[in-house]
């Protein structure tokens, strides 16, 4: 027997205004998909498992992407996109062209949002382990702490980078782990670029034209899904 939250017991009851006997497909967040009976829908909705599976999805290459905040409602866009293309993690990072300082209170709210809007974009595209959102960090502290070590392959789309594509980095077989860095609305400045090449990122074009913020991290996204066999 499993008992509901509050909200999915009112969305069970007054949106989709199921009965008792009906079964839902719930899911635990670990790849476990259970299908349930619905037994009491009176305050907490309780439901009667019937089956489980485990969705092994996710056993690929883990894609984590550093996104310098974006303004408004383009980073809500980005963290609901980035969900429904299977990031495995975001890092929203502080970068020197970042709108706005870091404020506790109004950053904490901001993290809380973005975490229901991965809730929902993993109802809606069926995914069955969130992607994991990380602390809004400082772009210095990120690169120092990814380290010049291997970890994988460490990309930073760069609009100024005339000469490598991410095709020069192929074949991306066998990686266990490709970390992105995408700029703010302003970009990275140069001296963000060269810290990061000291440690080991490799600056990447996504062609000549300069594509909006949200627009670049979409694009990447989705082309390295299908370079890594996830789309
Ligand atoms: N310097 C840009 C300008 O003049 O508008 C501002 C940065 S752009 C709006 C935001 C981010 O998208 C950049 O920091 C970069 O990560 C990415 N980006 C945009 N166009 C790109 C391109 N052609 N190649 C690689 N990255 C790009």
């Amino acid at each position: 027997m499993v008992v509901l939250p509050e909200g999915e017991s009112h969305h069970i009851r007054s949106v989709l205004r199921l009965h008792t006997g009906q079964q839902v497909e719930l899911f635990d967040g670990c790849g476990g998909i259970h299908l349930a009976e619905l037994i009491d829908l009176s305050g907490k909705v309780r439901a009667r498992i019937v089956s489980s599976t485990l969705d092994r999805e996710g056993s690929g290459t883990q894609l984590w992407v550093g996104q310098g905040l974006l303004k408004g409602k383009n980073m809500d866009t980005v963290v609901q996109k980035c969900t429904e293309l299977g990031v495995n993690a975001l890092l929203p990072l502080m970068a020197s062209r970042c709108q706005g300082r870091p404020d506790l209170i109004r950053d904490g709210k901001k993290h809380e949002r973005w975490l229901r809007i991965i809730e929902e974009a993993c109802k809606q595209c069926g995914r069955t382990r969130p992607m994991e959102l990380l602390e809004t960090t400082p772009f210095q502290d990120s690169i120092e702490s990814s380290g010049t070590g291997s970890a994988g392959l460490k990309i930073l789309f760069w609009e100024e980078e005339r000469d490598v594509r991410l095709h020069d980095l192929l074949p991306f077989e066998g990686l266990d782990l490709v970390q992105i860095l995408l700029g703010p609305e302003g970009g990275f400045t140069k001296e963000e670029v060269a810290m990061a090449r000291g440690a080991g990122w490799r600056t990447v074009s996504l062609g000549k034209r300069i594509l909006r913020a949200e627009t670049a991290t979409l694009a990447s996204v989705a082309i390295l899904q299908h370079l890594l066999g996830a789309m």
